[in-house]
């Protein structure tokens, strides 16, 4: 009756998931790309970003190796040839999205697609019925609307940059905004961080927020709150910022890292009568489900946890649910996550002020050091670890951590506290020694209570 059994927009994270595992359920599948298999994580996500930052932490460890006796010769950073081998990488890793697809007997479309009713999908002039439709639009950077707007770059074209700025602004206050300013600061850029509230970070731990900017401060980025830029203009080859406070700034690159928005403008959602919410993200249920029936949504596209392997949950989950007669869900409570900042920073579980709201009592666990590495290296950097813990079950509801290796060390901490773990099998557990992630079993001293919330950006 239909041409497919499950149309796909988008080959993302979560599309090519969904496609992937419903077609090995035995559905006809075919999925619609405009832009880039593999989506935003695998092209100017995630995956570049990391290896930018990789290509940044070198420049940490070229200064921390003498103190181990290294001396280390003259250095010198060649940006082209990091963005060559970067988009290699991503050539390769498109194909390998590619072959998974084509191998799994999933027909990719390449092409703008659009909803024309319920079960019929239009890319260019052609047309595909399908019994059951997946948004998987992903989201798009948001630039502010100001005078000399387009003079700006956003994530997507940061990452294509012919050269390495010298001097660089860089707008926002969520992870992606101290993720590059880290990034350009290792690379040897001067680097000013502009966020309009009072501390960045937002939805992380107070603790955790203030550490990373005394951290960052230190390091010589030029991080400042409670501003913005009031406009843009060039002046030759130097671009100005003007502020808020009359102040203006010369960079050789502004990014804006101010957020992204659900991918939803033009692809018929309202025309069908998916309904959208105030932000333009799809609305769904727990099974992802829009208001139409037949319509499913998943990833970044409904704005819920915009992280790739959340998408990809959510994405394998519709595909259970259609294709394999097992109704299931993407589970959203403690998500894991990492900012790739330097030092990184991995969380899960609850912060403290949201563990005080749900909880009424907890007590907070916190340590401060310099790692060991660092004894030596004679870098002036503090690991900072916290946990929180329900005063009345003893349940671990908050891991949070700054320091190397954050979200290894916290990826491992996450399945213990999916598993419900207590403070009393977190101090069963016996430590690796010697490393950073034994004091999460050492820390034994609470908190002094109720423990200051919204620390002044100092040096912790
Ligand atoms: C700079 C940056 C760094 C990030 N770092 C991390 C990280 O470290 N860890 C992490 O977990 N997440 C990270 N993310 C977030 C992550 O990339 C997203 O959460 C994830 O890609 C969402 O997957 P998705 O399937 O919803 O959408 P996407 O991956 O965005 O895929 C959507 C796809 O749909 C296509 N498309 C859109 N409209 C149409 C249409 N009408 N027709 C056909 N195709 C269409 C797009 O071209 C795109 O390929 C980062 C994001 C950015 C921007």
């Amino acid at each position: 009756m239909y041409d497919y059994d499950f149309f796909v927009l988008g080959a993302g994270s979560g599309g090519v998931r969904a496609a992937r595992i419903a077609a090995g359920h035995g559905a006809r599948v075919a999925v619609a790309e405009d832009r880039y298999l593999g989506g935003t994580c695998v092209n100017v996500g995630c995956v570049p970003k990391k290896l930018l930052v990789y290509a940044a932490h070198f420049s940490h460890d070229f200064e921390d190796a003498a103190g181990f006796g290294w001396t280390v010769g003259e250095r010198r950073f060649d940006w082209p040839t990091l963005i060559a081998n970067k988009n290699a990488e991503i050539l390769r890793l498109n194909g390998i999205y590619k072959s998974m697809l084509e191998g799994a007997g999933v027909r990719i479309v390449d092409g703008t697609a659009r909803l024309t009713d319920a079960h019929t999908v239009a890319v260019g002039n052609n047309r595909y019925t399908a019994e059951h439709i997946l948004v998987a639009t992903g989201g798009w950077p948001v630039v502010p609307d100001i005078p000399g707007k387009e003079l700006a770059i956003s994530s997507n074209e940061v990452f294509f940059l012919d050269q390495l700025p010298k001097r660089v602004i860089v707008v926002g206050g969520g992870y992606i905004a101290v993720e590059f300013a880290g990034i350009f600061h290792g690379l040897g850029a001067e680097v000013t961080q502009l966020y309009r509230g009072e501390m960045f970070l937002r939805g992380f731990d107070d603790d955790v927020r203030a550490h990373l900017a005394g951290e960052m401060t230190k390091q010589g980025i030029d991080v400042r709150f409670n501003g913005t830029i009031q406009s843009l203009s060039r002046q030759g080859e130097t671009l100005q910022a003007t502020l808020d406070n009359g102040e203006v700034l010369n960079a050789d690159c502004v990014m804006y890292a101010t957020g992204r928005a659900p991918n939803t403008a033009g692809i018929g959602l309202a025309e069908v009568g998916v309904e959208t919410n105030a932000k333009g993200a799809v609305t769904v249920d727990e099974y992802s489900q829009t208001s139409v029936e037949n319509i499913y949504a998943v990833g970044d596209v409904t704005d819920r946890i915009n992280l790739t392997p959340v998408a990809i949950r959510e994405g394998h989950a519709v595909a259970d649910t259609l294709f394999n007669n097992s109704p299931s869900k993407a589970d959203h409570r403690d998500v894991p996550s990492a900012v790739f900042s330097q030092p990184p920073i991995g969380s899960v579980g609850l912060t403290e002020a949201e563990a005080r709201e749900q909880y009424g009592d907890v007590d907070t666990y916190k340590s401060s050091f310099r790692a060991m590495k660092h004894t030596l290296s004679g870098r002036d950097e503090k690991t900072f670890m916290k946990l929180i813990v329900d005063r009345a079950s003893g349940r671990v509801v908050g891991v949070h951590m700054i320091g190397s290796d954050a979200g290894e060390i916290i990826q491992g901490i996450a399945i213990a506290l999916k598993c419900g773990a207590t403070k009393a099998q977190f101090d069963a557990t016996v430590g690796i020694h010697p490393t950073t992630a034994e004091e999460f079993v050492t820390m034994r001293e609470k908190a002094p209570e109720p423990t200051p919330v919204g620390h002044d950006c100092v040096p912790v």
